[in-house]
């Protein structure tokens, strides 16, 4: 071996070794961001976390449509405190139910997402007739979401606000009812497009609710005084939300996106997994 070989030797085993540490403070630093990745969108995971219960994420069927489609949904986690989520109650609002399964696919690929002291009802699509033809109304052309028995209930009139012939005739509301009934939610949020607004029910807890929603995903909080500012007639009777307070005496919101067919999903993500992780209702 000649004087060059014995130095490209030296320089073979100096590059060998320099190229490792390169390789093994990527792969640390791979790690690193991983982890941190990890723990900066989700709280701290504490000791009942991980020795608790394995995650719970049931698909369930909690009824039928007017003409026999299966109202799909989901319980999600083990807690006491029930969050109702809803959405396309009006089915032509296709972006309302992309969120909500948004959300579900979310915490299936994650269940660390699965609440301990929460449980979440989600139902994506509680108008499936409507949906599958994107039609407002439901199988019977009813407007679902007029459709409950609240205070000044009517049963209104042609062009999509036909609330059907008496409260509670149709299935589908039907089905939110022996829900509510069922699970007693402490909060209740119905999901609608496109206005890009959070609009509280009566009352000093649905107040809250929609201003702590409306700071975390920038939607206008659109409440009776801003509809009288702005010459709208908002507040129809019959409405899901409506009925939910005034019979159970709890939060409820209706939640506008931004669009018909877009989720909205990163403009809802931190507030949804704050309405996840939180103590009963969320205030900040
Ligand atoms: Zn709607």
């Amino acid at each position: 071996m000649n004087y060059f070989g014995r130095v490209n030797k030296k320089y073979l085993i100096f590059w060998i070794i320099f190229i490792s540490i390169i390789l093994l403070a990527e792969i640390g630093l791979q790690v690193y961001f991983l982890v941190n990745k990890n723990s900066l969108s989700l709280p701290a995971l504490n000791s009942t976390t991980l020795i608790d219960s394995p995650a719970k994420i049931e698909q369930k069927v909690f009824g039928y449509s007017a003409k026999g489609s299966p109202i799909n949904g989901y319980e999600i986690g083990n807690g006491s405190d029930v969050v109702l989520l809803i959405g396309a109650i009006h089915g032509n609002e296709l972006g309302s139910a992309y969120l909500l399964d948004q959300l579900v696919l979310e915490i299936k690929a994650d269940p660390r997402l699965v609440s301990r002291s929460k449980k979440l009802i989600i139902i994506p699509v509680v108008n499936p007739d409507g949906y599958a033809v994107s039609n407002k109304l439901n199988g019977a052309g009813v407007n679902l979401n007029l459709n409950f028995d609240t205070t000044g209930w009517a049963n209104y009139g042609p062009l999509g606000t036909y609330a059907g012939p008496n409260p509670f005739s149709e299935p589908e509301s039907q089905v939110i009812k022996k829900v509510v009934e069922q699970y007693k939610p402490i909060l209740m949020i119905s999901y609608h497009t496109a206005g890009g607004i959070v609009s509280p029910e009566d009352g000093e807890q649905s107040a809250v609710l929609g201003k702590w929603y409306s700071g975390k995903t920038g939607y206008v909080y659109f409440d009776d005084a801003v509809a009288a500012a702005e010459n709208v007639d908002w507040d129809f009777s019959g409405t899901a939300t409506m009925w939910f307070v005034e019979s159970v005496a709890k939060p409820a919101i209706t939640v506008e996106l931004t669009d018909h067919n877009r989720g909205d999903w990163s403009i809802n993500k931190s507030a949804l997994i704050q309405l996840i992780f939180s103590e009963g209702v969320p205030v900040d």
